[in-house]
């Protein structure tokens, strides 16, 4: 009873002009979908234009970070409101290059996740451990803390619009990807997490999408899993091909 979401992270690619173009390929190919949702999240300076193709489409804007005030002295943000005049309805939060590269802390994420929240945002929460993380064998000790922290003072009303992606750094933009029982184990104890933190029932219908090397060859088993409910794509969403495929997903 988990709607699919199948949503592709363009991160720092694409002009304006070829994200246009990128969105009609996607948009055309999305036309026949019905059983699932389909996300793209251009850059923030495409989204104006972007939000234009995707008009009389299914496919869904979203944007890849997001402040947690309306307005103000935040130099280099952008906040929700920002985001909501340009039809954009979801938000990635925490996104692992954020964390590891801009040093967003587990306090930060969670600021954004609630800012999200509180401006009509879905956000989608990313996740994931380290290779040594996982060498170490602490990789559920680290998604339980980023899972509680993301989600610290959010009200099971709320939860229920949260979106979590599965990403673990290692498999990400490497052509590594997590084995599909790499990865169920992992979705399903993020689903126990979100269980002890709210209803059973709540975790039940709490998405949790998996990324980090989804292409066409592997998607389809991966979607096979339980607790797999869809897909955050980054290079293979750049490609029209791949992507049309992945959100075709079997
Ligand atoms: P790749 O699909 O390129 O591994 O990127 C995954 C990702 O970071 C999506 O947010």
């Amino acid at each position: 009873e988990r709607r699919p979401l199948i949503a592709g992270n363009w991160k720092m690619h694409l002009t304006s002009d070829q994200a246009v173009a990128l969105a009609r390929t996607i948009a055309d190919a999305a036309s026949d979908v019905a059983d699932r949702d389909v996300m793209i999240a251009p850059a923030f300076t495409s989204l104006p234009a972007v939000a234009e193709v995707l008009a009389d489409s299914p496919v869904l804007l979203g944007a890849q970070n997001v402040a947690w005030e309306e307005q103000g002295a935040f130099t280099g943000e952008v906040s929700p409101v920002m985001l909501r005049e340009f039809g954009v309805s979801l938000v990635i939060v925490g996104h692992s290059e954020r964390r590891h590269i801009f040093g967003e802390t587990d306090d930060l994420i969670n600021r954004r996740l609630c800012g999200a929240l509180r401006f009509g945002l879905v956000p989608i929460l990313c996740v994931g451990e380290t290779l040594e993380d996982r060498e170490d064998g602490i990789t559920m000790q680290i998604l339980e803390q980023q899972v509680r922290s993301g989600l610290a003072g959010v009200e099971a009303g709320d939860m229920a619009r949260v979106v979590i992606a599965y990403e673990p750094v290692w498999a990400i933009g490497t052509g590594k990807t997590a084995s599909k029982e790499q990865a169920q184990e992992a979705h399903r104890f993020i689903r126990s997490v979100v269980g002890n933190l709210y209803e059973k029932k709540l975790a039940q219908q709490v998405r949790i999408l998996y990324g980090g090397s989804v292409k066409p060859e592997n998607v389809d088993s991966l979607m096979a899993e339980p607790d797999i409910d869809g897909a955050l794509v980054g290079g293979a969403a750049l490609k029209s091909e791949s992507f049309a495929r992945i959100i075709h997903f079997i």
